[in-house]
Formats: C-alpha cells, structure tokens, sequence
C-alpha cells in the first residue's frame, strides 16, 4: 500500500541527507507510527508520500500508483486520493464545519447530492453532527482536528497520512484523536501516523518504525514500544524493576 525503495532526499543547502537509503513497506490495512527526534527525517518522509518533496533517488509507490509518473498537474488529483490530517488542523476558518467537510467533497467533484448525504454520515463519525453550524473558531482543538479527519476521511481514501496530529492537544483529547484514528483504521484504511507522544505509542501497541538521521534504525512489526535510540531501550526496564525482579533475574542469570 506504502512502498519506498531506497529513498534519500537531501535538501538544498544542507549538509546531510533528511533521508538516507530508506525502505519502508507499509501493507494494506497496518496502523504504523513513525517516531524519532526533531529532525530525524519524519516530515520528509511524509512528504515524499503527499509528493510536496521529491526525492534524489529511489522509488515510491503509494496505492498502486508510481509517484515518478504523477506530473505536476496531476498532483492535487493524487493527494485527494490520500487523506492527509496535519497538527494545525488547517480548516477554512470562515466556513461551518459543515461546510469544511462539504468543500472538500466539491472539489472532489462529488455531486450536490451525494455532499448531502455524505457529510452528516462524517460528522457522525467524528461524533460532531451537533456542531456541525459552527466555525472552527467556536471549537476546542480537539474538536477542530475531528472536523480535519472528517474531511480527509470524507472520501474514503485507502491511505490516510498524519503528521503529529495531537501535537498540539492535552492528554485526554489527543486519547479521543487516536481513538477516532483506531477506528478508522478498523474501517479498512492504511494509517501511518508521525507522533513525539510516547504514551499514545505504547498504549496502542502497533507497528513502530523509528527514525533517526533520516535513516530507519528499528522496525518493530507488532506490539512496537516508543523508543528512539539504544540507550533508552536498556533503561526502559530498569524503572519498572521490583526488588523481586531484580533477585529472580540475578538467579536466572
Ligand atoms: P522531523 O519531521 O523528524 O522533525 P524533518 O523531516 O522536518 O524531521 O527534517 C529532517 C532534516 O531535514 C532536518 O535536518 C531538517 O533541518 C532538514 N529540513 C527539513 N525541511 C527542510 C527544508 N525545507 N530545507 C532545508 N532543510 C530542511
């Protein structure tokens, strides 16, 4: 569903390379989270698969479909065929949340009929239809970014791509968010979502890929913890270690 075959991408300018020969294989339906440290590559590696960056070399496949074949022109065409959510929301501020939801769809080119049948069925969703009047202004954060995964997830798309999408929600919200993408995800859709927030990763238990250096250090395909580099994975079990634990590892050992 995901493909990328030895992607490296660095940036005019700089010295070293945002991506470094990464190969990531994404399979229908998988929930991925992508963590690492700022600067580790991740919003890169994001947009290679919305294609607002190209990469030096390698080779992307998103969906069946070659990006080295999707010309300028074709590109907004392409993006509305993934569902893209990012942490500022970026909803038309002038519009109700059911306009939002419903603009998206115009643009789609989806008919007046089908926008009316399809919009409440979102917001439904998104457990929104009784705010559906408002502007995003009258919103919580939380309630904004619902309206934002509304409207990418308004046209079923099979892919949905998410950068830092609670970054900029407390704990309680940013729970209800994940939630929402969980069951999403249950609907049949690919989710690859870029995260800093650690207790989100090891609440869900799911694919954890990590960046760091613009290269892929660790993959772990199922039960994946959040962890960034080596030195924090032998810390992790020392801070849940009992007295106990510590005597039957010693006589294990
Ligand atoms: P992350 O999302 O993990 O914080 P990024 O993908 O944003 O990482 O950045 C990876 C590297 O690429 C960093 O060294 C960053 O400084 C550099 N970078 C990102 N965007 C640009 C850009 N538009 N121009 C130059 N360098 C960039």
């Amino acid at each position: 569903m995901i493909l990328l075959d030895n992607v490296s991408k660095t940036y005019p300018g700089d010295k070293n390379p945002a991506l470094d020969s990464v190969s990531l294989h994404v399979e229908p339906n998988e929930f991925v989270f992508l963590v690492g440290k700022s600067g580790a590559g991740k919003s890169t590696l994001i947009k290679m698969i919305t294609k607002e960056e190209v990469p030096d070399s390698g080779k992307i496949v998103i969906g069946g479909i070659d990006l080295d074949y999707v010309k300028k022109r074709h590109i907004p065409g392409y993006r509305r065929r993934l569902g893209v959510v990012f942490q500022d929301f970026k909803l038309l501020p002038r519009r109700t949340v059911y306009e939002n939801v419903a603009f998206a769809l115009e643009i789609a080119g989806m008919s007046g009929r089908e926008i009316r049948k399809t919009v409440p069925k979102v917001l439904e969703l998104v457990d929104l239809l009784d705010q559906a009047k408002k502007f995003p202004s009258q919103l919580s954060g939380g309630q904004q970014q619902r309206v934002s995964i509304a409207r990418s997830v308004a046209r079923q798309p099979k892919i949905l791509i998410a950068d830092e999408p609670t970054a900029n929600l407390d704990k309680l919200t940013t729970a209800e968010i994940i939630e929402l993408l969980k069951k999403i995800n249950d609907f049949g859709t690919t989710i690859l979502v870029s995260t800093h927030d650690e207790e989100v990763v090891n609440n869900l238990q799911k694919r954890v890929v990590t960046l760091k250096d613009g290269k892929i250090v660790d993959d772990q395909k199922n039960g994946g913890i959040y962890k960034l580099d080596e030195k924090k994975v032998e810390k992790a079990p020392r801070v849940i270690q009992t007295p106990g634990h510590a005597m039957r590892k010693r006589v294990i050992q």
